[in-house]
């Protein structure tokens, strides 16, 4: 099976060179062309423009900052709308709200394409070791078809129903792990604000209920508070907390503490840590 893959970031370029070592004859484009290099090293081919890569593939992935970075690759005569024809596919991977989702399973369905909305739970290491959590809804088709190329990036695979389910679990997903490592952000400070030991923190809440392995990896980080190189860059939580809280008002459901949370995200966006992984959100607490 021919497969396109489109957004060659953190999570894309990780993707995709799995999908290649998977045996799939891939396709790459990025908007960057500095991310082509380790593909093209692997054996992808590089395509010149969105539209190119789905016309050399029977299936074609994108994984987008956002809901203006799909469109950015979706939309026009060079974007993968234009690419599309009966038979083929496109999955949609990143992190959107359901409305980017239903325009795109719309416009796929012109021309006459199936389409499936795919985002993952799990950051820069399991998509290098391709344990991704998938949350599918759309085409049941597509998903079928895809099941091998899903297989082939996580390891926990869910189908959701109909377009905008996906997009919706993600986003009940990241308000709860978001929710979290605030709260440990917070801990941690406390506890350092009281005299307390941050490692001694970790080591109870490690032996506790709320042992996990988020915890492991952010709290050492968070007690040195020197780096933070993303796996999950901060901008993109704020993206999906901005977006779980205009679903929270679609839907007439109160969100108490994503709004605060959303607030201490918007502050360090205007910081400057956009860019750091989402654990440095610390610095603002
Ligand atoms: P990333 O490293 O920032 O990569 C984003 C990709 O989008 C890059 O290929 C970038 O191209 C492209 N892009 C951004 N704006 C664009 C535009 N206007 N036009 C064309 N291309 C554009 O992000 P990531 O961490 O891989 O995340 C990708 C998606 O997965 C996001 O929706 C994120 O919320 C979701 N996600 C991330 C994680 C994580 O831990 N990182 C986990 C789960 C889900 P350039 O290279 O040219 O900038």
């Amino acid at each position: 099976m021919k497969i396109g893959f489109i957004g060659l970031g953190i999570m894309g370029s990780a993707m995709a060179a799995n999908l290649v070592r998977g045996g799939f004859e891939v396709t790459v484009w990025n908007r960057s062309p500095e991310a082509f290099k380790p593909l093209a090293g692997m054996g992808a081919t590089i395509a010149l423009s969105p539209c190119a890569v789905a016309e050399n593939s029977d299936i074609t992935i994108s994984m987008m900052a956002n809901p203006i970075a799909v469109e950015a690759v979706r939309d026009g005569k060079e974007g993968i709308i234009a690419g599309l024809s009966p038979g083929k596919g496109f999955i949609d991977m990143s992190t959107v709200d359901d409305g980017t989702s239903l325009e795109t399973a719309r416009m796929a369905d012109e021309a006459g394409a199936m389409f499936l909305e795919a985002p993952v739970a799990g950051s820069r290491k399991p998509a290098e070791d391709a344990t991704l959590t998938i949350m599918a809804a759309g085409s049941r088709t597509l998903y079928d078809r895809s099941l091998p190329i899903l297989e082939t990036l996580g390891k926990k695979i869910l189908f959701l129903g109909e377009t905008g389910n996906a997009s919706r679990m993600k986003l009940a997903n990241n308000i709860v792990m978001c929710g979290t490592l605030t709260a440990l952000c917070e801990g941690m400070r406390l506890a350092s604000s009281a005299g307390l030991d941050m490692a001694q923190l970790l080591e109870v809440l490690d032996s506790g209920a709320v042992s996990n392995p988020m915890f492991r990896l952010k709290g050492p980080l968070i007690a040195s508070n020197r780096e933070f190189p993303a796996a999950f860059p901060l901008k993109h939580m704020q993206k999906d907390l901005r977006l779980a809280l205009r679903l929270a008002e679609d839907v007439g459901q109160p969100l108490f503490t994503t709004a605060t949370i959303n607030e201490l995200f918007k502050k360090a966006l205007a910081g400057g840590l956009g860019d750091l992984d989402f654990a440095a959100v610390s610095r603002v607490i």
